[in-house]
């Protein structure tokens, strides 16, 4: 029997194991029409939340993790994909409820998968992964209402994480004035090579604060939620507009309306996992033009199958920098 390597997550009364295996061929998904091989995944939160077992992410046991994955179409009866051709994938369940893209094989729906654009490899698509295509999401919906660079100062929060390296990389090659938001100080450096203009302590944002305070931001990506992202809209000057998109401080909102009713601001939600099709298409579009290639490799470095457990333990640590790419 044909057999594929893969990380299998396991857990059978209650006690979880995840480990690198020997996985059979016949026990890839029934459901899916499409069979590709992976040639790069990456860890995004969502990957070390379930790796770690920290956050109930999986739904389905046995399961192969890994939300992201690029790679070539092996089998396909669906009509869009045939034999040879070169796809990303992010979201829309797998990893959680369907075999994901930490294994060297996976079968998939041809609905789900996005052509690799010209411009961009399977690896730098990887390091991008859901993390980049959420940041240009952000920079999307910013865009949407009516943010532009002459609007003024971008607060970019979770600043070294995946989502926040990339926003600034991306904002900051547009011509955004970029500030970062981090809790290490210590890559001060990293995050003005990366594009920011001013880096501050994420404590100035994270403890609770009053419901409207000094007006700064035109424009607000943030990945942290809580009291952060309350601040931020505090401090959202008139008209400004807030991406949400992440938790890492917390799912809490301890918000007012203040900002809303008395500053016009706009709090738009930023959703990757089930975002249309025509809309990723576009985000990876404009990634493949707009990224710079030379700070993608600044932010990312590469590791293999059986390193990914430790990259897990270091983001949910708060000590991974930028991004990791996991070679298949
Ligand atoms: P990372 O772990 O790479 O980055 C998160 C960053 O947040 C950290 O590097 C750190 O940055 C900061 N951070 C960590 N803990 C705290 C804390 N307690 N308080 C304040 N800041 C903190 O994760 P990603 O960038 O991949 O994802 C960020 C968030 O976005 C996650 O919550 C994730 O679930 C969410 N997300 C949502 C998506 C969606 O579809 N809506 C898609 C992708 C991600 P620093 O040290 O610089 O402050």
């Amino acid at each position: 029997m044909p057999t594929f390597r893969g990380i299998l997550l396991t857990k059978t009364d209650e006690v979880f194991s995840a480990s690198v295996n020997a996985l059979d061929h016949a026990s890839l998904p029934v459901e899916g029409d499409v069979e590709v091989a992976i040639e790069y995944s990456t860890i995004n939160y969502k990957d070390a939340l379930a790796l770690t077992n920290t956050a109930p992410v999986v739904r389905r046991w046995p399961m192969v993790p890994g939300i992201d994955g690029a790679g070539t179409v092996v089998l396909s009866s669906h009509p869009a994909w045939k034999t040879g051709d070169r796809f990303i994938l992010n979201g829309f369940g797998v990893g959680e409820t369907h075999w994901g893209c930490l294994a060297e094989t996976a079968k998939l729906k041809g609905d789900w998968l996005v052509p690799l654009p010209a411009g961009l490899t399977a690896k730098q698509s990887m390091a991008i992964g859901t993390a980049g295509y959420t940041a240009m999401l952000c920079l999307m919906a910013l865009e949407k209402h009516g943010v532009s660079p002459a609007s003024g100062e971008i607060l970019v929060t979770g600043a070294s994480g995946g989502v926040g390296s990339i926003a600034i990389s991306l904002l900051s090659s547009l011509g955004f004035n970029v500030v970062a938001s981090t809790g290490k100080l210590s890559e001060a450096s990293y995050l003005k090579a990366l594009g920011a203009n001013d880096v501050i302590d994420r404590a100035t944002l994270g403890a609770p604060g009053k419901p409207l305070q000094k007006e700064r931001w035109a424009g607000v990506v943030d990945s942290v939620g809580s009291f952060t992202l309350a601040n931020a809209c505090a401090q959202t000057r008139y008209g400004g507009v807030v991406a949400a998109c992440g938790l890492a401080q917390g799912m809490d909102f301890p918000a007012s309306v203040a900002p809303f009713i008395l500053r016009g601001i706009t709090l738009a939600g930023v959703d990757s996992v089930m975002a249309t099709l025509a809309l990723r298409e576009t985000a990876w579009r404009r990634l493949a033009t707009e990224i710079d290639g030379a700070k993608l490799q600044a932010i990312s470095r590469e590791i293999s199958l059986d390193q990914t457990f430790a990259a897990a333990a270091e983001i949910m640590a708060g000590t991974l920098r930028g991004r990791v790419v996991v070679k298949l």
